[in-house]
C-alpha cells in the first residue's frame, strides 16, 4: 500500500471499512503497523515510481516467493504486426500488502483481461475484469491484497500486448534482451535479479522459422499456418537471464564433452560457417575449465547459443540460449591474433557467466560489475590455457590496465560499486570500471589473499549461495574468513567503493629513490599494490626492487644518484606514474633496447600517461616511430600504433598530416603484418593527407590487400566516401555493389547515408536519429552517428553537439544498456574543435541537475575535445 498513487483514495475507505474485521482478526500490533503505513504514504502523498525503484524490490522480495511463470508469445512475422501474450504468474504471497508487478507498457497495451485463481477449490476461483481487483498504473499493475490468499498459490492470468522495445525485430529475426530491467517491457513480471522464478514459454511462430530458449524444445508442432514450440521449464532465474531468440536461422549441432550443444546463425558465408567447429572447440574447454576451478558441474538443463548479426553487446548470457554478435564470432578470412583471443575470451567469458551471475547472481544491480569481474577474470585464465605461447601477463595489461586507465584518467570516471536507486539507471554502470579495472582489481585481489584461498572463497561463496542471490560485501566476508590477515574489508573499499587511481610520484636523489601516492581527488586514499622498479646507474647495475605501496611513501636507498628509472617494471602497477622529465630520455631509450615484452608495454604506458599529462612531447612521436619500425611483438606494437595515432589528431593539420606520412610507412614498411594492419585501420578511419588518402583509396579499388576483410573495405568506403565528397556516390554504389549478405546490405544501406555531402541531408539524417523508431538497431545508429560527427566535417557538424546531448536522457530511458555511452562517444570522440569544447562545457554548466551516471559519461567521451587547448 506505500505504492498506490490515483488508487489510494479508493483503497484507503476500503481499508477503513473493513478495520473492523481487522481488529478481531489480527494483533494489535499489525493492525497499528498497517495504519502507520497507511498514514505515511498519505502524508507524503507517494506515487508508485516509474522503473523499478530499490525500495519496492525490496519490499517485494520479503512479501512474495516461489514465482513460475508460464508464457506463451504469438509471433508475427510482420515486424509492424504486435506480439501478443498470455502470462500465467504463480507465486506465494505473505498476506502484506498489495502485489505489485512491472509492466511497461501504455494503458492500451494490456488488454485488460485477467483473472486471478487462489483458492484450493476450484469453485471457489474469483474471476473478474482486471479493473475490479487491480490496477495499472506508472508502469506497474498492482494487485489488490484483498484479492490475495495467505498458505496457497496465488496464480494470476494476464493477456497483453508486448512493446517492441526490448524484442529486437527484424524483418526474419527477433530476439529478446532483457537484461538489466526490459523484461518488464514485454510482459508482467518481477523485474528483478533477487526474485528468482522458473519460465515455461509457449511461442507461436510462422512455419519456417526456429526458435531457441532457456528450456529445451519439448513439442514442435505445425498448424493452421503457423507453428507452436513448447519449451521445457526453465531452471531457476532472475528476469534479465530468461529469453528466447526466434526466426530464420540455419542450425548446427555438436558434442560437447558429452553435452549436446545448439548453434542457430543467420550467416551465410561457407568460410565463416566453417568457423563454427572452433567454437564449440573453445565452449568445450571453458566448460571443462569451470567444472573443475568451481568444483560444480555446468548447473543448466542446457547449452545453446545464436549468433546475430547487428547485435548490441559481443555477448548475452542467458543459459541455454546465449546470444553472440556475428563479428566477434565469424571472423574476416585473416584473423589477427587479437581478434582470436578477443573470441575465446568471449566465449569464455559467457560461460563463466553460468557460475557467476546466472548460478549465483548479485542481489541487486549495482553490484552487477561482481558478475561481470569474474566472467573476465576466469576468461583470462581459459585463455592462458587455449593460447599458451601468448604473453598472457602482455595480454591482460593489454586488455583490461590500458582501458581502465583510459576512463579512470577522464573526469568521467567512478567508482566500481556505484549506488542504484531505480533498475531504470542501470544501464549508466557499465563500461570500462566494470568490464577492465575491475579485473585489474580482482588480480590484486587474488595476489593480496593468494591463488588457493581465493578458489576455495570462491567455491564455498557458490555452493552457499547457488541458484540464490549474493552481494560482494557477502562474498567479502566470505573471503575474509578464509584468510582474515589479508584485511580484504579495507582492500574493499579503496578499490571498490572509491573512485579514481593514484598518482606514483617517483624522485630520486644521491641517497634514495623515494615513491609517493597521491589521492587524485585529495581523499588521503591508499591503494595497497606491488609491482617492481628497475633503478641503475654506471657504480651499481640495474636493481630489480619489489614496491609495496601498502603505505603512502616507499623509499629505496641508493649510492649514487640513479640515471634510470623504470618504475613499473614487471606493468603490474596501476595508476599514473610522474617520472621527471630528466628520466624521460633514459626511459625512452629502454624502449627501444628492452628484451622483455611486458616491460617495453609497461614503459609505453608510463610515456604516454606522461606524453598525455604535458610531461614528454618533444621527440616522443619520433622515438615512437623509430620503436615500431622495430618492433616484433604485435601486443605491443599495437599499442604504439595508438599511441603515434593520438599524438598525430592531436596536432595542427599541417604537422598532422606529416605525421600521416609516416604513419603510412609504417603501414609500407612493417615486419609485423598484424602492425601493418593496425596502422591501416587507424588510418582507414580519420585519414586527412592527400598521400594516405589516394593510398586508402587504391587499396579499397583494387581489394587487394591480403591483410583486410570486407569490413575494412567497407569503413574504407565511408571513410573515402567524405573525404572525396565529389566521388561519394559512385564509391558508396561500388561499395555495395561487391556486398552478398543481406543483413550486410541493409546495415551499408542505413549508414552509407551518413556520407551524403549534402548538409541538409546530413542534418534531416541526424534528426531522423533524434527518434526513437529510427535507432532500432544500435550499432547501426552509433556507427552513423560517428560518421556525421567526424572531425572532417567540423565546424558544420558542431550543430549536432547539443541536440545530440540533449537527447541522451531519452536515449537512455529507450535504449539498450550500452548505447548512452556508445552514443555519447560517437557524438563526441571525434570532435577537436575550440568551439566543439565550448559546446560541451556549456551543456555540462548549464546542466547541472542532469543525472550524475550520466554527466559521467559525457565527461568521459568529451576527453579528447576538453584536451583541445583554447
Ligand atoms: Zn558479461
Amino acid at each position: 500500500m506505500f505504492f498506490l498513487n490515483n488508487f489510494c483514495m479508493t483503497q484507503i475507505i476500503r481499508i477503513f471499512a473493513s478495520m473492523k474485521h481487522w481488529i478481531m482478526k489480527y494483533p494489535k500490533s499489525i493492525f497499528v503497523s498497517l495504519v502507520m503505513c497507511l498514514l505515511t504514504a498519505v502524508a507524503h502523498g507517494q506515487p508508485l515510481e516509474k522503473g523499478v525503484p530499490q525500495k519496492l524490490a525490496i519490499q517485494r522480495a520479503s512479501q512474495v516467493s516461489n514465482v513460475e511463470y508460464a508464457l506463451t508469445f504469438s509471433i508475427p512475422a510482420k515486424k509492424s504486426e504486435p506480439v501478443r501474450g498470455h502470462a500465467t504468474i504463480c507465486f506465494d504471497w505473505n498476506g502484506m500488502g498489495d502485489v505489485v508487478l512491472d509492466f511497461q507498457g501504455e494503458h492500451n497495451q494490456f488488454d485488460g483481461k485477467c483473472t486471478i485463481v487462489n483458492k484450493k477449490n476450484i469453485e471457489a476461483k474469483k474471476v473478474r475484469r482486471m479493473e475490479t481487483f487491480a490496477a495499472f498504473t506508472n508502469e506497474h499493475i498492482i494487485i489488490r491484497k484483498q484479492y490475495l490468499t495467505v498458505g496457497v498459490r496465488n496464480t494470476i492470468h494476464l493477456d497483453f500486448t508486448s512493446s517492441d522495445k526490448s524484442l529486437n525485430r527484424n524483418d526474419e529475426y527477433m530476439y529478446t534482451l532483457f537484461v538489466p530491467d526490459h523484461a518488464r517491457s514485454v510482459f508482467p513480471c518481477f523485474d528483478q535479479p533477487d526474485m528468482k522464478a522458473t519460465f515455461k514459454l509457449t511461442l507461436e511462430i510462422p512455419t519456417d522459422w526456429k526458435a531457441i530458449s532457456n528450456g529445451a524444445a519439448m513439442s514442435n508442432v505445425v498448424e493452421n499456418g503457423r507453428r507452436t514450440i513448447e519449451f521445457s521449464e526453465s531452471d531457476l532465474l532472475p528476469t534479465y537471464l530468461f529469453s528466447f531468440t526466434a526466426g530464420k536461422f540455419a542450425s548446427m549441432t555438436a558434442d560437447c564433452n558429452g553435452r549436446q550443444v545448439e548453434a542457430l546463425y543467420r550467416e551465410t558465408d561457407a568460410k565463416k560457417i566453417a568457423q563454427l567447429p572452433v567454437v564449440f572447440d573453445e565452449i568445450a574447454l571453458s566448460l571443462k575449465w569451470l567444472e573443475e576451478y568451481t568444483g560444480i558441474s555446468y548447473p543448466f538443463q542446457k547449452y545453446g547459443f545464436v549468433v546475430l548479426p547487428g547485435y548490441q553487446f559481443g555477448g548475452m548470457e542467458h543459459p541455454g540460449a546465449i546470444q553472440f554478435n556475428d563479428k566477434r564470432i565469424f571472423l574476416g578470412e585473416k584473423p589477427t591474433p587479437d581478434e582470436e583471443l578477443s573470441r575465446l575470451e568471449l566465449i569464455a567469458h559467457e560461460t563463466s557467466h553460468m557460475w557467476f551471475g546466472d548460478l549465483v547472481t548479485m542481489r541487486w544491480f549495482n553490484d552487477v560489475w561482481t558478475k561481470e569481474v569474474f566472467a573476465n577474470f576466469m576468461a583470462s585464465k581459459i585463455a592462458r590455457e587455449r593460447f599458451p605461447d601468448i604473453n598472457h601477463d602482455l595480454n591482460f595489461l593489454k586488455t583490461y590496465q590500458t582501458l581502465a586507465m583510459k576512463t579512470d584518467r577522464t573526469l568521467g570516471t567512478h567508482s566500481i560499486q556505484q549506488p542504484l536507486a531505480n533498475l531504470n539507471g542501470a544501464g549508466l554502470l557499465y563500461g570500462n570500471i566494470i568490464y577492465d579495472k575491475a579485473p585489474v582489481m580482482m588480480q590484486k585481489l587474488e595476489e593480496h589473499m593468494g591463488a588457493v584461498a581465493l578458489q576455495n572463497g570462491l567455491r564455498k561463496y557458490l555452493s552457499v549461495y547457488s541458484y540464490g542471490n549474493a552481494t560482494w560485501d557477502d562474498l567479502i566476508t566470505i573471503l575474509d574468513a578464509v584468510k582474515p590477515e589479508a584485511m580484504l574489508k579495507e582492500f574493499s573499499h579503496v578499490w571498490v567503493k572509491e573512485k579514481g587511481m593514484p598518482i606514483i610520484e617517483v624522485k630520486a636523489t644521491d641517497k634514495q629513490i623515494t615513491l609517493t601516492q597521491k589521492d587524485p581527488y585529495g581523499r588521503g586514499l591508499i591503494w595497497p599494490q606491488k609491482f617492481t622498479l628497475v633503478a641503475g646507474n654506471e657504480m651499481e647495475r640495474n636493481r630489480l626492487v619489489t614496491v609495496d605501496m601498502s603505505e603512502r611513501t616507499f623509499t629505496i636507498s641508493t649510492k649514487k644518484h640513479p640515471t634510470l628509472l623504470i618504475p613499473n617494471y614487471n606493468g603490474k602497477g596501476y595508476g599514473r606514474f610522474v617520472i621527471d622529465r630528466t628520466y624521460i630520455h633514459e626511459l625512452t631509450k629502454r624502449l627501444l633496447s628492452t628484451k622483455n615484452d611486458l616491460t617495453r608495454y609497461a614503459i609505453a604506458l608510463t610515456l604516454y600517461e606522461n606524453y598525455l599529462n604535458g610531461v614528454y612531447d618533444k621527440d616522443y612521436f619520433t622515438e615512437l616511430f623509430r620503436t615500431l619500425k622495430k618492433e616484433r611483438n604485435p601486443l605491443v606494437a599495437s599499442a604504439l600504433c595508438d599511441h603515434m595515432h593520438q599524438f598525430a589528431i592531436d596536432q595542427e593539420p599541417r604537422l598532422r598530416q606529416r605525421l600521416e606520412g609516416f604513419m603510412l610507412d609504417i603501414v609500407k614498411g612493417s615486419p609485423l603484418p598484424s602492425c601493418r594492419q593496425n596502422m591501416l585501420r587507424l588510418l582507414a578511419a580519420d585519414a586527412t593527407s592527400t598521400e594516405v588518402l589516394d593510398y586508402l583509396y587504391r587499396t579499397w579499388k583494387l581489394q587487394d590487400d591480403a591483410l583486410l576483410n570486407e569490413r575494412d573495405y567497407i569503413n574504407m568506403s565511408y571513410h573515402l566516401a567524405i573525404m572525396r565528397p565529389a566521388e561519394w556516390a559512385n564509391i558508396i554504389s561500388t561499395q555495395r555493389g561487391r556486398l552478398k549478405n543481406q543483413d550486410v546490405i541493409r546495415e551499408y544501406d542505413y549508414v552509407s547515408r551518413a556520407c551524403n555531402p549534402s548538409l541538409s541531408e546530413q542534418r534531416s539524417l541526424f534528426h531522423s536519429l533524434m527518434l526513437r523508431q529510427n535507432r532500432t538497431v544500435e550499432p547501426w545508429v552509433q556507427n552513423t552517428l560517428r560518421l556525421l560527427s567526424c572531425q572532417a566535417r567540423e565546424p558544420q557538424n558542431n550543430e549536432f553537439i547539443t541536440p545530440g546531448l540533449e537527447v541522451l536522457e531519452e536515449i537512455q530511458q529507450t535504449g539498450d544498456i550500452f548505447f548512452p555511452a556508445n552514443w555519447v562517444n560517437a557524438l563526441l570522440s571525434g570532435h577537436k574543435s575550440k568551439e566543439a569544447k565550448q559546446l560541451v562545457n556549456e551543456f555540462i554548466n548549464t546542466h547541472s541537475s542532469y543525472p550524475k551516471a550520466l554527466k559521467n559519461k559525457i565527461m568521459e567521451a568529451a576527453y579528447g575535445v576538453l584536451r583541445t587547448k583554447d
